[in-house]
């Protein structure tokens, strides 16, 4: 397969106004919004293949995709300290639209105190009235535009096009147990429990691949080159010059005339900075890598969310565990799909689900709730051979921080990850407050008639001490590594409010890396804003 995309055959030293390092969520929607004018060539580089994968497009495959090697980094944990020492697996998609082609296509934005946070910290331009424009320039909403929401937009946002009463159930439970219902988490508040809405167009995944790379491919001045690993950057003294790549064995180098967009994510944007010599002085010297600018800011405060998951036997035949399990069920699923792209394959990482406050002295949420109708031990294995449902515990705003370090010169050794989930007692706290709230919903009338009994953690883990236990035993990652290359003014922030990396030219980071902190929910349409807005600052900087 030809690992290129346009007319124009790549050369030793080809040259560009802009080369992306990395065609994910932020990288796609970059190529598409600096290419649109035509007045400027674009480079768009990937790691990964073009994304041809059958289960990228269906929906509930994103179960499948979890431990597919040919388009996921699959990187682990170095062992957690508070999780017994366990490594936790990280997923991140290595393919033509990155994590938004393998992820669980939930759009959540978050809420709006956490944009208001960021511009609190210093960082002009990024409060809540700030971003809203963008969020509603990248969507298309399928229920029309309002004050929050936006039509016309290269980014679907839809309704599930599956109905699944045990959902609605978990909402009616909710409301039952004091948790009011919310018909937008992604308008005036976040607060309530209801159900979630997808990147879906018509019953398929509407990845940035899809959404913002597809409509532009066909650009002259476009030019997508897949499989490419980006080795390192070239310096000019303290300016970014060109990016160096391997592909088919062969190290190639691409130069750019007006910037460098570092897109890699949160965990290979710092390792490809790093690899560069702007990191740590220490760690860079330690591998014999020359020093462009002692950062010490690289690679730090890196954040995650945690989740447990609580299943239930269920006591009905109506979960995907009864679909998946029956070949009569599962074929006609996959011709339901096939046919009218509806029913249970059109569902993702959680259908309804619940944002509350453990501590009413709260000012928003600090739990979110993914409530999904089928139940497995671990994510992307096999689902129970028992009808069961899950409904997970998210902390939204942990405080524990960890860090990101290369462990060798070489690109293509995986960095060391250090999430230090749970290392704070606010953190242990909101897990174990946060699986009682859970409890009481799970055990609400309007899912009585469904819950069996809970098989984890089980009857017999009620204390708060075993309730925890639980949480070092099986917690695992929602998937939302952030802040590595954190926007701010302080010594230790990498970017600046424009994105561009402090004491360098030439140079931006634009993905999930730069949030100043983890916002309050998931990451995939917060990091496609701050490409949308990235883009609107790099073309303002190029007039
Ligand atoms: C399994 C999973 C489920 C998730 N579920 C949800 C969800 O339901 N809702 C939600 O909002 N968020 C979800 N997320 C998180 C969300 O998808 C990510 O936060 C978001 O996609 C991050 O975007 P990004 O641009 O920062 O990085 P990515 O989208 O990961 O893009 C980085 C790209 O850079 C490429 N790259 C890296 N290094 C190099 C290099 N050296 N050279 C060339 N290319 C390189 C990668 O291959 C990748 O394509 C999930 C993530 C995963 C993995």
């Amino acid at each position: 397969m030809s690992s290129q995309h346009s007319a124009r055959p790549p050369s030793d030293a080809s040259e560009f106004d802009y080369v992306i390092v990395g065609a994910g969520s932020a990288g796609c929607v970059l190529a598409n919004r600096l290419s649109a004018d035509g007045k400027h060539s674009v480079l768009l580089l990937e790691a990964g293949p073009k994304d041809t994968h059958i289960w990228i497009h269906i929906p509930l495959g994103y179960g499948r995709l979890f431990k597919e090697k040919s388009v996921n980094w699959m990187y682990q944990t170095e062992p957690e300290p508070e999780l017994n020492g366990r490594q936790v697996f990280q997923p991140r998609g290595k393919v033509l639209g990155g994590s938004s082609s393998i992820n669980g296509l939930l759009y959540v934005r978050g809420q709006h105190e956490d944009y208001d946070r960021w511009r609190q910290r210093g960082n002009a331009g990024w409060g809540f009235d700030d971003v809203l424009p963008y969020f509603k320039k990248a969507e298309h909403q399928q229920r029309g535009p309002d004050q929050y929401h936006g039509t016309g937009g290269p980014l679907p946002v839809s309704d599930w096009r599956h109905a699944d009463p045990l959902s609605e159930a978990f909402v009616v439970a909710a409301a039952e147990a004091g948790i009011p219902t919310n018909p937008d988490f992604n308008g005036a508040k976040q607060e309530g429990a209801g159900f979630f809405q997808a990147t879906t167009r018509r019953g398929r995944r509407a990845s940035t691949a899809f959404s913002y790379l597809r409509p532009a491919i066909k650009r002259g001045n476009l030019h997508v080159e897949t499989s490419a690993l980006a080795q390192r950057l070239v310096f000019e003294g303290r300016r970014a010059k060109a990016v160096e790549y391997k592909q088919n064995g062969s190290l190639r180098t691409a130069r750019a005339r007006k910037e460098i967009l570092v897109s890699s994510g949160a965990y290979n944007s710092p390792q490809l900075l790093q690899l560069s010599g702007i990191g740590p002085a220490e760690l860079l010297k330690s591998h014999g890598i020359n020093i462009v600018l002692d950062a010490p800011g690289v690679g730090n405060d890196l954040q995650d969310h945690l989740q447990v998951r609580v299943v239930t036997r269920c006591s009905q035949r109506c979960t995907l565990n009864d679909v998946v399990n029956h070949p009569l069920r599962r074929v006609m699923a996959g011709m339901q799909w096939a046919a009218l792209r509806r029913g249970p394959l059109t569902i993702a990482a959680g259908t309804s689900g619940a944002f509350f406050k453990t501590d009413p002295r709260l000012a928003t949420p600090d739990i979110q709730i993914h409530f999904i109708p089928f139940s497995t031990d671990k994510m992307g294995e096999k689902l129970h051979p028992f009808s069961g449902f899950t409904a997970s515990v998210c902390q939204l705003r942990p405080e524990s921080r960890g860090s990101l370090r290369i462990k060798s010169a070489d690109p293509s050794v995986a960095p060391e990850i250090r999430i230090n989930y749970l290392a704070t007692e606010t953190d242990r706290r909101a897990f174990i407050d946060g699986i009682r709230v859970l409890r009481k919903i799970l055990a609400a009338p309007a899912l009585k008639a469904y819950a069996d009994e809970e098989v984890y953690p089980g009857a017999k883990v009620v204390s708060d001490e075993d309730v925890l236990e639980f949480c070092r035993q099986t917690g695992s990652t929602v998937y939302h590594p952030t802040s590595t290359c954190r926007m701010g003014n302080d010594p230790l922030a990498v970017v600046d409010q424009r994105l561009k990396v402090r004491g360098i030219e030439g140079l931006r980071v634009v993905d999930a890396s730069i949030m100043p902190d983890l916002m309050s929910g998931n990451t995939n349409a917060p990091t496609i804003m701050i490409a949308e807005k990235a883009s609107d600052m790099i073309l303002e900087d190029a007039r």
